[in-house]
């Protein structure tokens, strides 16, 4: 059987590993729309490779390269948010959420509204939009199928499990590149000492967060929007080995694991054969060579970045989303070396601390908030 898929954000990491599997049989699929921001020449390699029936590029000024790369074609191109919304609309069986950032909120809402399966791994919309997007889910009839490894873990640790059951769901964090840094040494870490991550190779957004712990207090937030068993027995543990990828612990003192090789193809070919499963080409996981499991709490004094995550669920309301819009623009900021590596976690504290914003209803809202939240971060902006 056939299936169609969108993917957006097909030039990032996420989107390179989707369409190594989907090369792998393509007989199963049918591509529908690939966007990028701005890479238009790559862009239209992969339409092409590919045969996608229409290519986005999210920033309009690169549309004329995109039109150009795909003249005679076939492939239809399109460019600018609205584009990118409406490529969305379109649905398709299966959309791959893997844009970075809250920028991909709006498409990844109109792919929900559009009632298909959504394999999300942008875990910004869903930490910006929490409720809303969850709510726009259940009331589209859409399916979401975490992508992130840790949720998708879990997503699978609870298959054929009632979730009034669990006790404790455990996120597991590496812990970054940086997790034996001690606090005066992380004020003078470098971009290429952050993205440095020692078992994953992903795109520089997320690497930075994986070096502060956002991503694992990002991770936090996104697991209390998919798995409603309230964020008091959601905890973190680091196990710096990156072998299990999550777990969950029933009130009969059962734990169940996912473990797999740190290679983000395992958690999104299963969301691509969800329910069933298929081949991938990843190594099998060698426990011998392995050798240790270990494990240990977070330093939030080291790394706070998960204690304000925490805070910001408990607060509910706008504070997720403005925690999200903060640490985007102090993350950025960081890689284009305007600000010292400790100085992201300063500024959306700092941002959190003082933006107290209306608790968001609609899309709209969301986004109004994580503009406002944008501002107040680039207000904050230090020289490094
Ligand atoms: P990359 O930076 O590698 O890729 C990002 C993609 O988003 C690119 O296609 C990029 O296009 C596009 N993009 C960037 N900015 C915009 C914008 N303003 N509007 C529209 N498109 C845009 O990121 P990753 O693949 O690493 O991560 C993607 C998402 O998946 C993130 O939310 C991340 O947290 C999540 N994730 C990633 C994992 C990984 O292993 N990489 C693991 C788990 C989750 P262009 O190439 O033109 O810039």
């Amino acid at each position: 059987m056939t299936r169609s898929i969108s993917i957006f954000g097909a030039t990032g990491s996420i989107g390179a590993s989707t369409l190594d599997l989907l090369a792998r049989q393509p007989q199963h699929w049918r591509v529908e729309a690939l966007t990028a921001n701005c890479q238009a020449a790559e862009l239209a390699r992969l339409a092409l490779a590919h045969k996608a029936r229409i290519a986005v590029v999210a920033d309009e000024r690169c549309l004329p390269e995109l039109r150009e790369a795909l003249s005679g074609s076939g492939i239809e191109a399109g460019g600018g948010a609205a584009a990118l919304v409406e490529a969305a609309s379109r649905g398709a069986d299966l959309t791959v959420a893997a844009i970075v950032g809250c920028a991909g909120l709006a498409p990844t809402m109109a792919a929900i509204r559009a009632g298909g399966t959504v394999a999300l791994a942008n875990k910004e919309a869903l930490v910006s939009a929490g409720e809303v997007m969850i709510t726009a889910v259940r009331r589209h009839g859409a399916t979401l199928l975490p992508v992130d490894s840790e949720h998708n873990a879990i997503f699978q640790c609870l298959a054929g499990n009632d979730i009034a059951d669990v006790r404790w769901i455990t996120l597991t964090a590496s812990g970054g590149p940086l997790r034996e840094w001690p606090l005066e040494r992380l004020q003078s870490a470098t971009v290429a000492e952050a993205v440095a991550h020692p078992n994953w190779s992903m795109g520089a957004k997320i690497s930075v967060d994986s070096a502060t712990m956002f991503n694992k207090g990002l991770e936090f937030i996104e697991a209390h929007h998919l798995f409603p068993v309230g964020h008091e027995r959601l905890r973190i543990v680091v196990h710096p080995q990156s072998v299990i990828h999550s777990m969950v612990e029933y009130r009969d003192g059962s734990t169940l694991a996912q473990l797999g090789p740190a290679d983000m193809r395992v958690p999104i070919a299963s969301a691509l054969a969800w329910p069933a499963r298929m081949d991938t080409p990843c190594a099998p996981l060698d426990l011998p060579a392995i050798g240790q499991l270990t494990f240990q709490a977070p330093d939030e004094v080291r790394f706070p970045a998960t204690k304000l995550a925490r805070e910001a669920v408990a607060a509910g309301g706008a504070a997720p989303a403005v925690l999200n819009a903060a640490n985007e623009v102090a993350v950025a900021a960081f890689l284009a070396g305007q600000i010292r590596f400790t100085q992201i976690t300063q500024i959306v504290a700092q941002v959190l601390e003082t933006c107290d914003l209306p608790p968001p209803a609609s899309l709209d809202d969301v986004l109004v908030v994580d503009a406002e939240a944008r501002h107040r971060a680039a207000d904050m902006l230090e020289p490094a």
